[in-house]
């Protein structure tokens, strides 16, 4: 790698400067050995939203020329028919296509989004994706013109922490505890065994590493990502690439144990604005590179094979539809000579575009499109468009080729059918004592220990209560991306082999004659010794993690509540604390004796207890090592906070991180959250789909009631069904679907809110609807409930038989329809809709508006 003069590598140095001799050894450091990368080394200013690569640091390709791969690529392309080009350069979901479908488009690879499994089931084990993967291969031979220039396909699959979409595979903590644990070496053994399990399912590709670098930790990817600082992110790179890929100059890259790994999300998805989950990044073209670029060089250098371009934008600009970035930056500057994958539909957001028509993504560099449900249309449009010119096609020959000469270089083209291959089905793999001591030494290093009053090391030998609500839970402590993609609805028999925390308890304390005993609420027979209280973030991804503040729960006291009520007993408390990012705990940790930050350890996430109980010489056998490779907020709305800030105060410093051996005291903080977050948001309930907090979804018949944080879900005799869609963007509607057995309701609920200043303010409840199907004269009501009071119900199937079917509609009520000012004092849930008949309709926004003489009252019913 070297760079451009004026490029300061200040702090990335020190991690690659062992590799890489082009940096200039006398910049100097602060005490964390961080860049500020306030320098800007930038030359030309251009237009916002330009980008100058030849102030970006180049890199090596490893690969140096490959004439005989090369020439593979040139022999299959010139048997490629246009079609079989254009199907190249497309990904479908396997929800959205049969093998059926391949045997008519050519297309390039599949994937499974995090919701997608074989035979629409999650729990799949991997010889069921070893049958799909056969069934694919054997259809798609059929969609070539020749049989004999068939190009099998690939598939990719989010194997971020461990191949976490099959049962039983090892699972590691996510990044953010790999980060703090600090061990590049360990990385590449984690790398190895991702791609290891991830063949025995006969996937070839994963969509990982994240080297995201984030700034501000109300992205609900923070978790994601190792490290708000680019080094550590930096130093993790190579080894974990190859890990998972091998060596570029081994005989067995890519082949045999290991897989294609995508390198995301480039670039500045860490960086968006107030944290917004595919926001805008708007730092400078300096930040850009020495941040969140950091990481790119260094996996190119390392021979990563596919990188992802971010959903986010930068200055505005999508980055999946910029060419500056994807071919001046990447592709010309950095040589990369591998390809593009897009993200879920992401070409769909550039400007001018939709799902199935996008030629300006191509064109700005991206080689493959992954086109979950829209494949078909996208195909279908592109290939008109190649016909006539509109796509150009040496972008589509590059693009091609590019895709090739990584199936070129996996032997591809040599290895068969998928279950004929090396470990395909061979689900012992899995279960391997090796892979999970691994993962146990990786969740032993990634704890932080925060506080220690000196009540650890535990002696074994008591009684040891263990409580909060993610004592017993591995799905908790896994968090998103754990078999389905937000990780919820999880349970301890997904997990065969998997340590709760309370296993980890009681391993230690039976075999020194204490006694553990779990109780999620705190309550006891015989009073413990002392408490572990488990307590945490419950599993989110993406976006449906984005929040407004660095609150823990602001809307819920049960866990503050459960420790002071231990401590009030005269229990000393341990508290381990499961999250995705570090987060305003302040009342918690001063009622806690010890505090660990645990962040999402996964399966075997009760190893933590190795390094919380002694030995019988009185010692633990592990020491705690992890440091923070976050900085902790001393407030709630301390963000972003990064070391290296002006006016860096944060309450834990990056690095932080108590050990047996470098104590450290913890006086009492204080607990002013610095900002009111109780209260916040009374009025956006749902935003493009999604319930926004503390607003939750509630599916109700007459067997009961369901709460869903996320969807799919249904209610529990099955009355309604509830499914996110994606109506030009991902995930963006909500579509609820009853089956006319029964009363049943959907609602948005939360604790009670006080409504009443909106009612006299003359707000309206608002509803984005597409009605998609109605039938007769039967009810369907709208109302609102309340603790007390407030029983109206409103006439909205007629309304909506007014509306076309298939169409938006949108509609206002006034809150004033709903009662007088004190019905609306206490409000559970802001909108519910019920009905005993079938019917289904889209949401895509429900919110209180101010009534611009556009709202109405429904008749009543
Ligand atoms: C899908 C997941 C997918 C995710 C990616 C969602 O729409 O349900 O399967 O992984 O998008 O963002
Ligand atoms: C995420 C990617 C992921 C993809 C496929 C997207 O929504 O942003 O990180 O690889 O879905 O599941």
């Amino acid at each position: 790698m070297s760079f451009p003069n004026g490029f300061k590598c200040t702090g990335l140095a020190t991690v690659i400067a062992l590799v890489l001799a082009a940096c200039d050894a006398s910049v100097s450091e602060n005490e964390a050995g961080v860049s500020s990368s306030n320098e800007s080394g930038i030359q030309k200013s251009l237009a916002i939203g330009e980008v100058n690569p030849e102030n970006w640091p180049s890199a090596k390709n490893p690969f140096g020329p490959q004439p005989d791969v090369e020439r593979r690529v040139d022999e299959i392309m010139s048997k490629m028919t246009l079609r079989e080009k254009v199907g190249q350069v497309i990904q479908a979901d396997i929800g959205s296509i049969t093998p059926q479908d391949l045997e008519t488009y050519p297309l390039g690879s599949v994937l499974n989004g995090g919701n997608s499994a074989p035979n629409g089931d999650n729990r799949s084990p991997a010889i069921d994706w070893v049958k799909l993967a056969d069934d694919f291969y054997e259809s798609s031979k059929k969609a070539y013109e020749d049989e004999a220039s068939f190009i099998p396909m690939i598939w990719g699959t989010d194997a971020v922490h461990g191949h976490n979409n099959v049962p039983g595979a090892t699972l590691f903590p996510h990044n953010i505890g790999l980060g703090a644990a600090r061990n590049p070496d360990l990385m590449r053994e984690i790398g190895a065994i991702t791609a290891r399990e991830t063949r025995v399912s006969s996937h070839e590709w994963t969509f990982a590493p994240t080297v995201a670098v984030v700034r501000d930790d109300r992205w609900g990817r923070t978790y994601e990502g190792y490290s708000e600082e680019p080094t550590i992110t930096a130093s993790f790179t190579a080894a974990l690439i190859q890990g998972i890929q091998g060596n570029p100059s081994d005989d067995d890259f890519l082949k045999g144990p290991h897989v294609i790994a995508t390198a995301k999300h480039f670039l500045g998805d860490g960086g968006t604005k107030d944290g917004r989950d595919q926001g805008d990044n708007i730092d400078s073209e300096a930040d850009l590179r020495d941040i969140h670029g950091a990481a790119y060089p260094i996996a190119i250098e390392a021979g990563v094979q596919a990188i992802m371009p971010s959903f986010s934008s930068w200055h505005g600009r999508k980055v999946t539809g910029h060419k500056g970035v994807l071919t001046g930056i990447l592709k010309e500057r950095m040589n990369f000579d591998g390809f593009l994958i897009g993200d879920w539909n992401a070409h769909g957001q550039i400007e001018g575009c939709t799902v199935t028509d996008c030629p300006q993504a191509l064109h700005a560099g991206l080689d493959m499109y992954m086109a979950p449900d829209s494949w078909k249309g996208l195909f279908e449009t592109m290939l008109v468009q190649a016909e006539t010119g509109e796509l150009n096609l040496d972008r589509l020959d590059d693009a091609v080729r590019r895709i090739l000469r990584v199936k070129v270089r996996t032997g591809l083209f040599e290895a068969g059918k998928p279950s004929s291959r090396a470990y395909a089905g061979d689900v012992e793999i899995l279960a391997d004592t090796k892979s999970k001591d691994i993962a146990r030494q990786a969740v032993r290093e990634s704890l932080v220990l925060l506080k220690n009053d000196g009540v650890l090391p535990l002696s074994p030998n008591q009684v040891v209560l263990v409580a909060g609500d993610g004592a017993d839970d591995i799905g908790k402590q896994s968090g998103g991306w754990t078999l389905s993609w937000q990780g919820t609805g999880n349970s301890k028999k997904d997990f065969p082999g998997g340590s709760s925390m309370f296993d980890g308890v009681k391993r230690h304390v039976e075999a020194a004659g204490g006694e553990a005993v779990l109780s999620v609420d705190g309550s006891y027979e015989q009073k413990p010794d002392v408490a572990i209280v488990v307590f945490g973030e419950d599993p989110y991804a993406e976006f449906v993690g984005d929040r407004d503040s660095l609150a823990y729960k602001p809307e819920d006291d049960r866990d503050l509540d459960l420790l002071k009520s231990l401590q009030a007993q005269g229990i000393p408390t341990i508290s381990v604390f499961l999250s995705g990012r570090p987060l305003w705990v302040n009342r918690e940790i001063n009622a806690s004796n010890a505090f660990v930050a645990a962040w999402l350890p996964g399966s075997e996430g009760g190893y933590a207890m190795d390094v919380l109980f002694s030995e019988s010489n009185g010692k633990a056998s592990h020491d705690f090592k992890g440091k923070l490779s976050y900085s902790w907020p001393r407030e709630v709305m301390q963000t972003p906070l990064n070391v290296g800030d002006k006016d860096y105060d944060p309450l834990f410093a990056f690095g932080y991180g108590l050990s047996y051996t470098k104590g450290g005291q913890v006086g009492v903080l204080s607990e002013d959250p610095g900002a009111d977050v109780l209260g916040v948001n009374l009025e956006d309930y749902l935003n493009t789909g999604r319930a926004i907090a503390p607003w939750g979804i509630r599916l109700a018949d007459e067997s009961g009631q369901e709460f869903v944080e996320t969807t799919p879900a249904k209610s529990k005799d099955s009355v309604l069904s509830l499914r996110t869609m994606d109506d030009g963007v991902q995930e963006n509607i909500l579509t609820v679907e009853h089956n006319g057995k029964g009363e049943a309701s959907f609602a948005l609920t939360g604790s009670p809110a006080d409504l009443s200043r909106q009612l006299t303010g003359d707000m309206a409840l608002y509803l984005r609807v597409r009605p998609e199907a109605l039938k007769g004269n039967e009810k369907l009501s709208l109302s609102i409930d309340c603790s007390v009071r407030c029983d109206r119900e409103f006439d909205l199937g007629n309304y909506l038989k007014g509306q076309s079917l298939g169409e938006w509609t949108e509609l206002s009520v006034k809150l004033s329809c709903f009662g007088p000012a004190e019905d609306l004092d206490q409000v559970t849930a802001p909108i519910v809709i019920s009905s005993n008949h079938a019917f289904k309709m889209s949401l895509s926004d429900v919110r209180l508006v101010p009534n611009e003489g556009q709202a109405i009252c429904l008749p009543a019913l």
